[in-house]
């Protein structure tokens, strides 16, 4: 039986970036130049409350819009593919709906920021009984806001120097929600990864504290999409397909700091081979395959439980039962790649 062998594509880009139009700090050719050395080939910037972005292509890196519905105290939404700006509101179902009515998507921003941080800057989380249409499992600024502690100068210059440290890897308490969302739907609530990116003020020690320089940010988590052509010159067309690759989950979030490849997974069976976001028949020949390159702890979770895992450069998993298989990827005891469930049927 021959193979149904289809090429694929894989491209960087990173999500969740915040630029002068809200609380960043860089304008769109400070963020593309600082993207294109980091080796992206798209971003979406997602300023607060603002959809008035001029997208396009800037130093070769296609740049599209969305914005972060940002009401004041919690429910951040990364609402992506709308046409029109929408408001914030103090219940979020409004915008959920919002966004759905214009065909758009919308991913619950970093939901579960600790509730007790060493640091002034209260957690920002969402409220878990409005369903959204997807889930910001990793938010690199999140993390590592969870993290800093500004007691005193050296806490926080340790926070400032080893930024990198402190973000291990995606809460498990967002992985479980997504787990549990996924296993009450028939179609795949996909994940994305975002760095949001901003200029954070620690006024306290006048030092400068203000600025994660873009391409450092673009260096740490990106998500990594999966198409069947390569992305097309024209903007407009290049947009539909990056949109689309997220709504339908085709794509892995990668942390690149701590390995810069990216990971091979796939489950094949006789006919065909699915990726992140796809699907595909069981028959006696269903294999889960990875490949990491670099010694890894691999686990792969069926319906939000753990299914098989170990450490190894590569696995191949023979499947014997349909549902919702996601691989977690961990180096060193750091979270290094998640993909999107891939659906057995
Ligand atoms: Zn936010
Ligand atoms: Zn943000």
């Amino acid at each position: 039986m021959g193979k149904n062998i289809l090429k694929n594509y894989n491209y960087k880009g990173a999500i969740h970036i915040h630029s002068i139009n809200s609380d960043g700090s860089g304008d769109i050719d400070n963020i593309t130049k600082a993207a294109k050395k980091a080796g992206l080939s798209w971003i979406i910037i997602t300023d607060h409350n603002y959809f008035d972005l001029e997208e396009g292509i800037y130093n070769d890196i296609y740049v599209i819009k969305g914005e972060e519905i940002s009401p004041q105290k919690e429910n951040h939404y990364i609402a992506l593919d709308i046409n029109n700006r929408i408001e914030p509101n103090d219940n979020p179902q409004i915008y959920i709906n919002e966004v759905r009515e214009q065909n758009g998507i919308g991913f619950a921003a970093h939901p579960d920021e600790f509730k007790k941080r060493n640091n002034n800057y209260p957690p920002i989380n969402w409220d878990k009984s409005f369903i959204p249409d997807g889930v910001e499992i990793w938010n690199w600024f999140s993390c590592w806001g969870d993290r800093l502690n500004t007691k005193n100068i050296f806490t926080l210059a340790f926070s400032y120097i080893f930024k990198h440290l402190l973000v291990k890897k995606a809460p498990q308490k967002s992985l479980n929600w997504w787990d549990r969302l996924n296993s009450q739907n028939q179609i795949i609530i996909p994940a994305i990864g975002g760095i949001d990116a901003h200029a954070l003020k620690v006024k306290k020690y006048f030092l400068p504290f203000t600025i994660f320089p873009y391409k450092s940010m673009f260096k740490t988590i990106n998500n990594v999409i999966n198409l069947k052509e390569p992305l097309s010159n024209n903007f407009e067309i290049a947009k539909k397909q990056i949109l689309n690759a997220i709504k339908n989950g085709n794509n892995v979030i990668v942390n690149n700091k701590v390995l810069n490849k990216i990971p091979n997974i796939e489950i094949i069976n006789n006919l065909q081979t699915a990726y992140s976001g796809e699907y595909l028949n069981l028959d006696q020949e269903t294999y889960l395959k990875v490949n990491v390159n670099k010694k890894a702890l691999i686990k792969i979770i069926l319906n939000g439980r753990e299914l098989y895992k170990c450490v190894a450069k590569k696995c191949n998993l023979l499947l014997t039962e349909i549902g919702k298989y996601r691989v977690e990827i961990l180096i060193n005891k750091k979270g290094y790649a998640y993909s999107n469930p891939i659906l057995v049927i």
